[in-house]
């Protein structure tokens, strides 16, 4: 089983602070790391973890682009739009940096794929991670609900893409305008061409990834069927080489047991065309549920575990590992 983790830019680290951090990864069996990060900083950063052996995929923000300003400023139309007609670069959903690019748009298509072609000409890179790849939340999880003083309902402000493209697109498609339409929102086709739109972006960039003879993963939403519900994610029908649904538990309100009956769900899901990885979450894990979410994973059947974040990875979990595994 292969052990993954999601590293973040930190820029008051040394490289030498990186070397340590690598060395401990690589001791504790650690094989890929999801670096994240500007590309000069993964330019810089990357040859240290690969000189220690470790391989490493650029983690990749996608549709959620909040650091471009000078897209920002050209092409405000690039971005999605709520049923309520609010641009998510102007009415962010939920946090400020929740600016999201509309994935109907070729425009954006081509952006974010020049955008990685770009990271991968950095030689020890092998592959690329995407995350934030799909549309804002629609459901957000049970557990974090309180965090916004929200209900588990319908929310037309926190319902993307409402974007004249979109619009347009689905109008030629089925002869029906979402705009007069009093309950699109629950209509199955309006459902599936949302998904669509994100599984054809991502086809593409797979497309062009693989063309370079790199990897294509994904940090994805537990399940297809829940990330396709919450935020319009069908990973199950995006040709990519692994996924890594996040299984955080505590979001859901749900116990260790619950991560390994999703992770079977996933697998089966998938019918194994894309490798299932488990993506763990540290903060706030007792080290016992930490041992339970490590068995539930490997009895499901996963090829590897992905903790998050790599800083908050002690000796102590590397320990109980061990035992696990072995
Ligand atoms: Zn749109």
């Amino acid at each position: 089983m292969k052990i993954y983790t999601w590293v973040h830019e930190d820029k008051t680290k040394s490289k030498e602070q990186w070397k340590d951090h690598f060395s401990f990864l690589k001791e504790g069996g650690f094989d890929t790391v999801f670096l994240g990060g500007n590309i000069e900083f993964i330019k810089e950063i990357a040859p240290i973890a690969k000189e220690i052996g470790l391989e490493i995929q650029a983690w990749f923000w996608t549709l959620n682009v909040n650091n471009d300003e000078l897209v920002q400023k050209e092409h405000p139309e690039w971005f999605n739009v709520s049923r309520l007609g609010q641009s998510s670069l102007t009415d962010p959903p939920y946090v400020d940096y929740y600016k999201w690019l509309c994935p109907s748009r070729p425009e954006v298509t081509e952006y974010i794929t020049e955008n990685i072609l770009k990271i991968l000409e950095i030689d020890s890179i092998s592959g690329i991670h995407l995350d934030y790849v799909r549309h804002p939340d629609q459901y957000l999880p049970e557990g974090l609900l309180k965090n916004y003083d929200l209900e588990d309902i319908y929310y037309p402000e926190f319902d993307f893409c409402y974007c004249e493209t979109c619009r347009e697109k689905f109008l030629k498609e089925t002869g029906i305008d979402i705009k007069s339409e009093s309950h699109i929102e629950h209509d199955d086709d309006w459902f599936e061409f949302r998904l669509r739109s994100v599984i054809d972006l991502v086809n593409h960039i797979s497309e062009k990834v693989r063309e370079k003879n790199k990897k294509i993963t994904a940090a994805v939403f537990p399940t297809p069927d829940m990330a396709s519900i919450m935020v319009r994610q069908d990973w199950a029908r995006w040709n990519i080489d692994g996924a890594f649904p996040m299984l955080y538990n505590k979001f859901y309100n749900e116990d260790t047991i619950w991560i390994g009956d999703s992770l079977e769900e996933c697998i089966e899901d998938t019918n194994g065309e894309i490798s299932i990885s488990a993506g763990l979450y540290l903060p706030e894990m007792k080290l016992s549920d930490f041992a339970d979410a490590l068995k539930y994973s490997i009895n499901s059947g996963v090829a590897g575990i992905s903790l998050f974040p790599s800083d908050k990875i002690t000796k102590e979990h590397l320990e109980v590992r061990k035992t696990i595994n072995n």
